[in-house]
């Protein structure tokens, strides 16, 4: 297998920081209505739809944008999914800050510029089958399925699989969320577009990589655990992967064996 660096971004970058285990769950929010009634005025955590909507767009305009992602339908998706129904009630007024935010069991949503990165870089299009390793809150996950692509998504942690799966489902995204060892892939609906792996390795399974379709993408940090790790995305071409690297990042590590 050959591997080029093509390219390095000079900039670190705190995508999926491990946080301390969380030992209860807290309930995810949940839809906020838009007029609170009056009789019980609404907790300080909880903000009005538009609200929301407009923190959300100066989140794509200030973390995203101005970073350098530029694809339309990336912006739209990232302006399209309420990322503050995938986070813990008690970050609600986090949801759209600029850094990862705990979602229990030790594991964290990304940083919103990350998964726009990702997204950007697996360079999928309508229609195209994507898998992702760590599905996390699910939030990435609807993030590829507003592009409308098909989405395997394999979370090791039964309890965070089955949240994500509910969640999913309940908000309407199109995505199969199955418990399992992401390092192994999802064999049954290979090959993909595209894979993108949401926490780090510190080598490439190559299952995943036997996965990809010939010309497909794989987004995935690679590094040492506790420290900072290397993005990269890696193009299938014959026989060869074509590596570009994306710059520092920390994600909690990619775990196997259960
Ligand atoms: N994509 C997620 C964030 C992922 S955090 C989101 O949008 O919210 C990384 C996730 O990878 C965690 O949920 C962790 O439990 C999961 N994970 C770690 N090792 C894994 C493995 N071997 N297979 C599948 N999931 C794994």
């Amino acid at each position: 297998m050959r591997v080029l660096a093509l390219a390095t971004l000079a900039v670190a970058l705190v995508a999926c920081a491990p946080s301390a285990p969380t030992p209860t769950v807290a309930p995810l929010a949940s839809f906020t209505p838009t007029i609170a009634p009056l009789a019980s005025p609404p907790p300080a955590t909880a903000r009005a739809t538009d609200e929301y909507t407009r923190l959300r767009k100066e989140m794509v305009v200030s973390q995203i944008q101005s970073r350098g992602v530029s694809a339309t339908d990336v912006l739209q998706a990232m302006n399209a999914v309420p990322r503050h129904l995938f986070v813990l009630t008690e970050f609600l007024d986090q949801a759209y800050e600029d850094h990862p935010l705990p979602i229990g069991y030790g594991q964290t949503i990304s940083q919103p510029y990350i998964v726009a990165l990702m997204t950007e870089k697996l360079r999928v299009k309508r229609g195209d089958k994507v898998l992702e390793i760590g599905s996390g809150s699910g939030y990435q996950a609807a993030v590829l399925a507003q592009l409308g692509v098909e989405v395997y998504s394999v979370e090791i942690v039964p309890e965070l699989a089955q949240a994500a799966d509910e969640r999913l489902k309940r908000l309407g995204y199109a995505v199969s969320v199955k418990q399992g060892d992401g390092y192994y892939g999802w064999q049954e609906h290979a090959p993909y577009d595209a894979i993108i792996v949401t926490a780090a390795p510190d080598h490439v399974p190559q299952p995943l990589v036997k996965q990809l379709k010939e010309g497909g993408r794989l987004v995935i940090p690679v590094g040492p655990q506790g420290s900072f790790q290397t993005l990269w995305q890696f193009t299938r071409t014959g026989d060869d992967v074509k590596a570009v690297n994306l710059g520092g990042v920390a994600f909690v590590p990619l775990v196997t064996g259960r």
